[in-house]
């Protein structure tokens, strides 16, 4: 099967209000075209200068999330194009953020990325850490946090993300119980090729998939 089949085979069993996000690491402007031609409306990039370069070829044809690591002096650019930065992860990247939007006047949605597995060398907040932030993000004009992210570990059994899943759920609803001015949350991203269809039962409405779409990277 190609890209646009991969892409049809999945936006066909997704349900409905579950947002399919292609994972676009490493993959060229012309994979990414096809995905489009099979039905993608959303690509995540994970690296500001890569994004960039292909954000160069392709342009608003889909939307453009960043789901890498920020890095402050990246911020400046990624600003400039992306729709959505899911991988906010502390105040000093949440300033540098709400700095350059400032200067653009622009709001930026983010989401605040949970560290499920309390993996030391893993990016994100420890769940009980994601309140404090996000009070912290909604004091910024130019952002608007919109949910919460998680990778979790990986796994070659998808059963065993479950619990990473349910617990990230748990982060984002009993935030979003707490109704903080200026804060709606609506998006809670998780699941990748392997694990989506256990992360969208336990709640998850945008999945980011690169490898069931592309193949493997090399
Ligand atoms: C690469 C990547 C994915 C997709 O991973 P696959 O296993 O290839 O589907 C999802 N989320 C993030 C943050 C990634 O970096």
């Amino acid at each position: 099967m190609g890209i646009r089949e991969n892409v049809r085979a999945i936006l066909s069993e997704l349900p409905s209000g579950v947002t399919l996000v292609a994972a676009t690491k490493q993959r060229s402007p012309e994979e990414i075209l096809e995905a489009i031609e099979g039905g993608i409306e959303v690509v995540g990039e994970n690296y500001a200068q890569e994004a960039e370069a292909k954000y160069g070829v392709i342009g608003n044809r889909v939307k453009w999330h960043f789901i890498g690591h920020p890095q402050r002096n990246k911020i400046k650019k990624l600003v400039q194009f992306v729709d959505m930065i899911e991988t906010v992860d502390s105040w000093e990247i949440a300033l540098e953020i709400e700095k350059r939007c400032a200067a653009l006047n622009r709001v930026m949605p983010v989401l605040v990325e949970v560290n499920s597995g309390r993996e030391p060398q893993k990016a994100g907040v420890l769940p009980e850490e994601a309140e404090g932030l996000i009070r912290e993000i909604a004091k910024h004009p130019h952002l608007r946090v919109m949910g919460v992210m998680t990778m979790g570990p990986m796994f070659g059994d998808p059963e065993d993300s479950r619990p990473y899943f349910v617990e990230t759920r748990k982060v984002f609803e009993r935030i979003r119980s707490l109704k903080i001015p200026g804060v709606e949350l609506k998006y809670l991203s998780m699941g990748m090729s392997n694990s989506y269809r256990v992360a969208i039962e336990e709640g998850a409405n945008i999945v980011r998939i690169g490898t069931k779409i592309f193949g493997r990277r090399e």
